[in-house]
């Protein structure tokens, strides 16, 4: 049996900045579709990301429906210092870059300084994800002579890329430790980690926000070829991952990003967890009402590729039409979806499955098979939803938990509808809450047939050992 018309089950993440500063501007991006707001303190001060949390909280209780905070770190990136006015460098021409403290009057200043010590002659520098490109002749003292290779319009804290170079600087840098506190002090639901080289950066963040005593989630960024070198031990330290594909495609080759993007949704779906696929999926609509056939085939094909979510950031950052991006998103995605088989071709989870993961795959198995209208899952930790996610069933899944950070979480796990139940003393008073609750949501009408997965030991993470079949 066919499954009934249900919502979008990919994600959408909106990053927010000047052109979505207001609050009706915010409220429209969650009437479009929003799920996930992203404050990127790479850019911003605290005041604005205060800001647009706030209004994040306040909209989110009125929609009734979580959206995740994510604060993205901006982490090891190498930037151009103060410039004063942009600077044109001709093709062909010399320019001297080194260390912002060793930098002379009209060199080109770099921030951290350890750029001066790391490059040598052949190595490439470059600026503004990659449209700018020097080559490295010789270096004196910290200063590297470059000859202009693609010249071009340079302005201050313009990224700046190395790449194959690694860099010695800390994963965390002082902005980002002051950036972490303040925005686990907004609450964030997830921190995103830029420049992810190993599995050690995804700790040690996680260490610093446990000893904050705070629930956010660890987003891994994977944008360098040390951290698609280290995918594996990187995927199972994390608790999502992020196709980067901006600094990707500059320090890797943009040709290697399109099967790079498919390996990490891969791995990462292989170990159920949710990967938001980033960058340019609709950079047209930063000026035009109006996305290119192309991006709209990169967001289907994104889906196709089993991404979770799917995030816009210039788009809806500093665009001229944020809340269109998301409406658009959220119509591509909607006429794609219904061409996601069961499954959808997805590889069996390599390791050998927990009995949550068997018991999510019995219980897709029994949903496909009855023409069950939706899927039930009360989980304590949001772990049980994501395993059922990962196997992409065709009906809706309905994650219910008393744990107000897991509904969080879950807002960016695809086909995820999460709702609040209270705490259940037992596993009878639990399928009944979930019941209850997904009939109030609209998904789940009475009569209609649910599969309900549980743990009979209630309240004990990991502890789904039983399936129901129910009318609700
Ligand atoms: C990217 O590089 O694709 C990315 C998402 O990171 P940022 O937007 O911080 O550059």
């Amino acid at each position: 049996m066919a499954p009934a018309p249900q919502p979008r089950r990919t994600k959408i993440v909106a990053t927010l900045g000047p052109a979505t500063s207001s609050r009706d501007r915010v409220s429209a991006l969650v009437s479009a579709g929003m799920d996930a707001a992203r404050l990127n303190f790479s850019h911003g001060s605290h005041a604005d990301h205060e800001t647009w949390a706030g209004l994040v909280r306040e909209l989110q209780a009125d929609a009734g429906r979580p959206i995740a905070l994510i604060a993205d770190l901006q982490g090891p990136k190498l930037r151009l210092g103060e410039l004063g006015t942009p600077r044109l460098l001709e093709n062909g021409s010399e320019i001297v870059v080194a260390g912002e403290e060793t930098a002379a009057d009209g060199d080109l200043p770099v921030s951290p300084s350890v750029i001066g010590e790391v490059l040598q002659p052949g190595h490439e520098v470059l600026i503004a994800d990659g449209q700018i490109r020097l080559l490295v002749l010789k270096v004196e003292a910290g200063r590297a002579r470059c000859a202009v290779v693609n010249g071009g319009l340079v302005s201050s804290h313009k990224g700046v890329n190395v790449p194959g170079v690694p860099v010695p600087i800390p994963s965390l840098t002082r902005k980002d430790l002051d950036d972490l506190d303040f925005a686990l002090g907004l609450g964030v639901d997830f921190v995103a980690l830029s420049f992810v080289r190993s599995a050690a950066d995804v700790r040690d963040l996680r260490e610093l926000i446990e000893a904050a005593g705070a629930p956010a989630h660890v987003i891994a960024k994977i944008e360098k070829a040390e951290a698609v070198d280290a995918l594996d031990a990187v995927v199972s330290e994390a608790d999502a991952l992020m196709v980067a594909r901006g600094d990707l495609g500059v320090e890797i080759g943009p040709t290697a990003v399109p099967l790079l993007q498919k390996r990490i949704i891969l791995t990462s779906l292989e170990r159920g967890k949710p990967v938001i696929t980033a960058t340019q999926m609709l950079e047209s609509m930063v000026h035009d009402h109006e996305p290119s056939r192309a991006e709209a085939s990169d967001i289907a094909n994104a889906i196709l590729d089993g991404s979770s979510a799917l995030m816009l950031s210039e788009e809806t950052a500093i665009g001229d039409y944020p809340v269109e991006a998301v409406a658009f998103m959220d119509r591509i995605a909607c006429a794609v979806e219904p061409s996601l088989g069961y499954r959808h071709e997805l590889p069996e989870a390599s390791d050998e499955p927990t009995v949550g993961q068997a018991m999510s795959n019995a219980a897709c198995d029994l949903a496909e098979a009855l023409g069950a209208r939706a899927v039930l899952v009360p989980t304590f930790s949001g772990r049980t939803a994501s395993a059922v996610a990962r196997l992409r069933p065709r009906r809706p899944i309905v994650a219910l938990t008393h744990h107000p950070e897991a509904l969080q979480h879950l807002a960016i796990e695809w086909g995820v509808t999460p709702l609040l139940i209270p705490e259940c003393p037992d596993v009878e008073e639990l399928w009944a809450r979930s019941i209850e609750a997904a009939r109030r949501s609209g998904l789940v009408s009475a009569g209609d047939r649910v599969v309900i997965t549980a743990g009979t030991t209630v309240n004990v993470p990991g502890g789904t050992n039983v399936i129901k079949v129910d009318v609700a």
